[in-house]
């Protein structure tokens, strides 16, 4: 645990790529129209490659043997018309965007079109084929990520209920299964069908890839986001209370050796508040944090626990090696270089108040011991450091 006062890098426009995909949370951000139209994009893509596949084999007589030639031609036509249906949509859904229609009812017209044209080619090729299953798994995978459940499901439904019927109706020899494909043989054995599944599959595989990659990746910043904002002070940057709560019960509970904690306050801040604002109030707050991270080691560790109270946490530290850091914090924060509107210096001291671990003290003792050594130290006029000292037990 180690507090993290922001610094600059100069961002390669790969990082500033990322940053974009991740803060704007590009797709998961976008409206459902924006999101159809997405997936209009992609169904229209899919169309091409089918389009594709099927011009191919029409212009390779050596394929012909193993499809239903009068088919294919007819379906490349559909093909084309689909295209035509599918870059149709992505009008009405850009144009009419305003319309309360278009966003009330395209999201289900534009995924029930999508979900048809697959569950057709699904019957052509076989419903049981690679092809079809990778694609019945992936797509509702993806729409449950991207659309409401309802809009997934009235669609998944029907198209589950079409495979299955198709399927059973096959098997009792009611519909010509993968009437696309004229195989007698097992189809693994043949490289034509082997090649066309893996045309069929590696874009939907793919596309699943990126837009998974992005939204998991939104994900996981969304989470160390939340993780970062529960854990840290937004005005400082340093760690809040509940953090070194966390951080002071965890070394109670690995039994650490020896650790100090040092309570910092600023003296006769309210002051600094009411004469030059609460704005320059927390301008010292910042510059007072700076201050102490660049005193700290490596794994010590600085929280903001009050308003203009802030907490140390040595790890592995003498008495006197918590009084030396205390004491230069100190001194540097009454040479803090702060100005108000006039440009005149503004000045400020802190009081700190220290207590050691010993035998594993509860870390809400050791706190309100270092709170004490505090209290002792504006008694004593402020701007002063004072080490907690247990009181001798009397002797009888
Ligand atoms: P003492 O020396 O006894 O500690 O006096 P003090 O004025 O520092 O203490 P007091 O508890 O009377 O006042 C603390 C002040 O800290 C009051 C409050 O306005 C200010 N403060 C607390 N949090 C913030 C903050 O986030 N920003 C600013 N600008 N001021 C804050
Ligand atoms: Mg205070
Ligand atoms: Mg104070």
């Amino acid at each position: 645990m180690k507090s993290r006062i922001a610094h600059s890098a100069v961002p390669t426009f790969k990082y500033k790529v990322t940053r974009y995909l991740l803060e704007k949370e590009v797709v998961m951000n976008w409206s459902t129209l924006n999101k159809c139209i997405l997936m209009l994009f992609l169904g229209s893509l899919m169309h091409v490659i089918w389009a594709i596949w099927k011009s191919v084999v029409l212009l390779t007589p050596e394929l012909w043997r193993w499809v239903n030639l009068a088919l294919l031609k007819q379906q490349l036509v559909i093909n084309l018309f689909g295209l035509f249906v599918f870059i149709g949509m992505i009008g009405i859904c850009h144009y009419f965007r305003k319309q309360d229609w278009t966003r009330r009812y395209m999201p289900y017209i534009a995924v029930a079109t999508f979900v048809v044209s697959l569950c057709r080619d699904g019957y052509l090729v076989g419903v049981l084929s690679p092809a079809t299953m990778v694609t019945y798994i992936s797509l509702p995978t993806v729409g449950l990520v991207l659309f409401e459940r309802r809009i997934v499901y009235s669609a998944l439904i029907p198209a589950t209920l079409y495979l299955v019927s198709c399927g059973y109706l096959s098997f009792f020899g009611q519909l010509t299964y993968a009437p696309l494909f004229l195989l007698t043989d097992f189809p693994y054995k043949n490289g034509f069908w082997v090649l066309s599944m893996l045309f069929f599959i590696v874009p939907i595989l793919l596309t699943c890839l990126v837009l998974f990659e992005i939204l998991l990746s939104q994900w996981r910043y969304r989470e160390a986001l939340i993780a970062h904002l529960s854990q840290v002070d937004p005005l400082t940057n340093t760690f809040n209370r509940r953090s070194i709560n966390q951080c002071l019960e965890q070394l109670n509970h690995k039994q650490a050796p020896s650790y100090a904690v040092i309570l910092v306050d600023l003296d006769h801040f309210k002051q600094i508040n009411d004469e030059h604002g609460h704005h320059k109030g927390d301008e010292a707050l910042v510059q007072v944090c700076h201050v102490l991270a660049g005193h700290i080691r490596e794994q010590d560790v600085l929280g903001r626990f009050g308003g203009e109270e802030f907490i140390l946490v040595l790890k592995q530290a003498t008495a006197h090696q918590a009084k030396q850091v205390a004491e230069r914090c100190r001194q540097a924060i009454t040479q803090i270089e702060l100005y108000d509107e006039h440009n005149q210096p503004i000045h400020f001291t802190a009081s700190f108040g220290i207590a050691l671990s010993h035998h594993n003290t509860p870390y809400e003792k050791l706190l309100s011991q270092a709170d004490q050594a505090l209290y002792q130290a504006k008694a004593y006029g402020r701007n002063q450091v004072v080490l907690y000292q247990p009181l001798e037990p009397a002797a009888s």
